[in-house]
């Protein structure tokens, strides 16, 4: 027994850590995964990667002219990177807190360093735009101390780097600086093990099926086994590796691709393999059921939301659940007074006649790269629907944005343009009549509704239809002139009443 299991630390060897990159916007998180991409990811025998995958391997020497392999999470933010933690998965080992040594520390990074302190994940901060004319290292140095974040050297033992994602200094560094904390870190794996870990994307592909992103956590995936995660199963018939190149085994730390699952694996969840198939669907069939509903959420039902604001309703459809998850953040921040955009339903693959059929008229349907179906089109045209489809995700906020302006109820308030003291009153006929008065504040304008009022209190409202300053016509009276007015009101002014000038204004 006890030797079995010195048998099996034996077994572990050291594996190559996964990255991730978080940290404020714009402060040089996709630029440095870029540069390190570009940089140390040798280019693609069948011709460069083609399709995204959210995650790549790249190969570092060190000065000692040793080669080590470091995973990269290719999607920044700390969103991705709670969300897996929240489902179970611990896929990066070590992040990277970016911050920008020209703005310093930011409420993002605050919040990155959080997660991250929290999760007792392993991290590194890397100072950035160092080559910029305003950087401040000293400064960003002083922020992070201020919140906590003690650097090597200046008070505590965050390893750091000084780096410039976009001339490349420091990233050398600050990859040997990964492997030498990922060496005290002791991450180990156990090649001899069923392959296991996390998966980290899915897509539907048109012509192959339903694909994932996994990074293997421990073990070796070999062709002929079955990989469960969750009640989503998949043979290893078609694996890649992250360039896209067809693979026969991988190992830990590495992201690899599988097409051809029965149905969609959730981002976020544990996956296992098993050597025959049967092991994996039984592995399956005894999991608890999820916790997390899913994505799609039923077809709006109606009265749920504030009776005040108006409900518009919105169906989005995505390659990626990662796109997906980025379009409903940018749906969130939309916000406007007196309307929502609530999404009621959302899904992976291209538009269907049922993602139309689930609305009226007044929805918004989205497509982001991704088709709508023929029959789609047909019954979006006979309801009033308009399918909008989209490739790049500012566009379709900028676009959101206007369609909400358009679709929101309008609330029509009055602006007042100024007041008149009424002096004398002159003939009335009908609902007509001929008033004078002293604009006491602001303005009187031609043509303008007015309010009538008799101590304070609003009397009645009429128009002018005639306006006269010495006797002259005139399209508006300034403060402090006089005035002769025709003015059209059902309510007959006496000298002493006020009148009000206003305008309606469209909000
Ligand atoms: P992210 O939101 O953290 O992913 O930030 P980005 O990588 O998109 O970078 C935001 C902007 O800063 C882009 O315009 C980059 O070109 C620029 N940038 C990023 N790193 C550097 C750097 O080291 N030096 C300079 N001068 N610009 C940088």
């Amino acid at each position: 027994m006890e030797s079995q299991r010195k048998n099996k630390i034996e077994n572990r060897m050291a594996r190559p850590p996964v990255v991730v990159m978080m940290g404020h916007i714009d402060h040089g998180k996709s630029t440095l995964l870029d540069y390190i991409r570009k940089t140390n990811v040798a280019e693609s025998e069948v011709g460069g990667i083609t399709q995204h995958i959210s995650a790549y391997e790249v190969v570092h020497k060190s000065d000692a002219g040793e080669e080590k392999k470091i995973t990269f999470l290719d999607t920044p933010g700390h969103e991705a990177f709670s969300k897996m933690r929240a489902r179970g998965a611990e896929v990066a080992d070590i992040a990277i807190l970016v911050v920008s040594a020209e703005d310093g520390v930011k409420p993002q990074t605050i919040e990155a360093a959080r997660t991250i302190l929290e999760s007792k994940t392993p991290f590194i901060v890397a100072i950035n735009k160092i080559d910029k004319p305003g950087a401040s290292i000293e400064k960003t140095k002083g922020e992070l101390a201020e919140h906590e974040i003690y650097l090597e050297g200046y008070g505590g033992k965050v390893p750091f780097a000084l780096i410039s994602a976009k001339t490349g200094e420091g990233v050398e560094g600050l990859l040997g600086l990964i492997l030498i904390l990922a060496e005290l870190e002791g991450f180990t794996g156990n090649p001899a093990a069923n392959a296991e870990g996390a998966v980290i994307e899915t897509n539907l592909d048109p012509r192959r099926g339903i694909q994932a992103t996994l990074i293997i956590k421990d073990g070796t995936l070999k062709k002929g086994m079955t990989v469960a995660s969750e009640e989503a199963i998949c043979s290893t018939r078609i694996m890649e590796n992250f360039r896209g190149e067809p693979i026969e085994a991988s190992t830990f730390s590495s992201p690899i691709r599988l097409v051809g699952f029965d149905r969609m694996p959730r981002i976020g969840s544990i996956f296992r393999s098993f050597k025959k198939k049967s092991e994996a669907e039984e592995y399956a069939r005894e999991l608890p059921p999820r916790s997390d509903p899913g994505r799609s959420t039923p077809p709006f039902q109606g009265g749920e939301t504030e009776i005040t604001k108006k409900m518009i309703p919105v169906v989005i459809k995505a390659d990626t659940f990662g796109s997906l998850e980025a379009i409903e953040k940018e749906i969130e921040k939309i916000k406007v007074e007196n309307a929502e955009l609530k999404i009621v339903n959302s899904g992976i693959g291209p538009i269907g006649e049922g993602d139309v059929k689930s609305v009226s008229g007044d929805a918004i349907v989205i497509g982001f790269n991704v088709k709508a179906d023929r029959s789609a089109g047909e019954v979006a045209e006979k309801r009033g629907i308009t399918i909008t489809l989209f490739d790049i995700i500012y566009k379709m906020s900028e676009w959101l944005a206007v369609e909400v302006e358009k679709r929101r109820p309008r609330i029509e308030t009055e602006e007042s343009a100024g007041r008149a003291k009424i002096l004398k009153t002159f003939s009335r006929t009908k609902e007509r009549q001929i008033v004078g008065g002293k604009v006491v504040e602001g303005k009187i304008v031609l043509a303008s509704p007015v309010k009538i009022l008799r101590r304070e209190f609003e009397i009645g409202r009429g128009k002018i239809i005639n306006l006269e300053k010495n006797k002259a016509k005139v399209s508006e009276v300034e403060e402090g002139s006089e005035f002769g007015m025709l003015i059209e009101s059902k309510t007959e002014i006496v000298p002493g009443d006020a009148i009000e000038s206003f305008s309606l204004v469209q909000k």
